[in-house]
C-alpha cells in the first residue's frame, strides 16, 4: 500500500536528495514542501517525469499562514513520515561582540519553531498512520559536547530543536509515534559548502535507510547520519 512522506525544504540540498531516495525506494507518495515552488526547477522537472508520485506544495515553515495553508492542502490524508529538513545557517554576525539579534530570531523561527509548527499542524494526519514517524534534521553543532566557537544563532537553534523534539517524543510515545533527530553529516550543499565530507546522495541514502529502520525504542534519540547514536 502506498505510504506518504512529507519533506520540508525539498527543492535543494539534502531535502531534494531525500525526495529522490523515496522515489527510488518503494511505493511512496512524496509531498515535497518548498518555499517557492515556481522557482524549484530541478524539483519540478523530477515531478514532471513521474506519474504523480511527487506533489509539490508551498510551505514557509516560519510563516503561520503558510503552514495553515499547507495543512489545508493535505486535508485529512494520512502521513506516515514527516521529515523536518528545512533550515538556515544564518549570516556572519553570530559571534560575541557582533551578534545580530534579529537574525537570531529569524533563525529560531525557521530552525526551531518551524519543525514544531509543522508537526503540530500535521499531527492529526500522522496519527492516522499505523507507524507514524517524525524526523528532525538537526546538527552536531546543536550538541553541548561539540566544541565550537561562535554561531550563537545556528547552534542554539539546533540545541533548542533537539529539546523540543524530545518533548514531542515523550508526549507521542504512548501513541506509538516515533520522533527522532539526526545529524546528517557534513554535507556538500549550499549550506555545507563543497569542501564538506560527504555528498548529498551519501547522506540522504543513509538517512533514508535509518528512517526505515526506526522503532519505538528509538524515540527521543539523536543519531548520526549513519545510524550511530549522537552525543547530546
Ligand atoms: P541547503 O541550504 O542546501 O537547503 C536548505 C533548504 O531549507 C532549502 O530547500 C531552503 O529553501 C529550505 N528553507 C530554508 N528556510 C525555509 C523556510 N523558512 N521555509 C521552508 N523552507 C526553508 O541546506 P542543507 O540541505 O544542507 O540542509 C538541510 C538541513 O540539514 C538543515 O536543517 C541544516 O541545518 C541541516 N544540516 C546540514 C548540514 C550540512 O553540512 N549541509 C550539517 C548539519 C545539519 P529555499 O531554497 O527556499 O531557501
Amino acid at each position: 500500500m502506498t505510504k506518504t512522506v512529507v519533506i520540508t525544504g525539498a527543492n535543494r540540498g539534502i531535502g531534494f536528495e531525500l525526495v529522490k531516495c523515496y522515489l527510488a525506494n518503494g511505493d511512496w507518495h512524496i509531498i515535497a514542501a518548498c518555499r517557492s515552488p515556481e522557482s524549484a526547477k530541478a524539483l519540478n522537472s523530477l515531478a514532471d517525469a513521474t506519474d504523480g508520485d511527487i506533489e509539490i506544495v508551498q510551505l514557509d515553515v516560519a510563516n503561520a499562514d503558510s503552514v495553515a495553508a499547507f495543512a489545508s492542502a493535505i486535508g485529512d490524508r494520512k502521513i506516515d513520515v514527516l521529515i523536518n529538513n528545512a533550515g538556515v545557517i544564518g549570516g556572519d554576525h553570530q559571534s560575541l561582540g557582533d551578534i545580530d539579534y534579529d537574525e537570531w530570531m529569524e533563525t529560531l523561527a525557521i530552525n526551531t519553531l518551524g519543525p514544531v509548527r509543522v508537526t503540530e499542524a500535521l499531527i492529526s494526519n500522522i496519527r492516522k498512520s499505523d507507524n507514524g514517524k517524525i524526523v528532525a534534521i538537526s546538527s552536531q553543532l546543536g550538541a553541548m559536547q561539540y566544541q565550537t566557537q561562535g554561531r550563537f544563532a545556528y547552534n542554539s537553534s539546533k540545541a533548542a530543536l533537539n529539546r523540543a523534539m524530545t518533548l514531542l517524543a515523550s508526549q507521542l510515545r504512548s501513541e506509538s509515534i516515533i520522533v527522532a533527530m539526526y545529524h546528517p553529516g557534513w554535507v556538500q550543499t549550499d549550506m555545507g559548502g563543497q569542501q564538506a565530507d560527504i555528498t548529498p546522495p551519501e547522506s540522504a541514502n543513509s538517512l533514508f535507510q535509518c528512517f526505515e529502520k526506526l522503532v519505538l525504542a528509538d524515540t527521543g534519540k539523536f543519531f548520526k547520519w549513519n545510524g550511530e547514536p549522537h552525543a547530546w
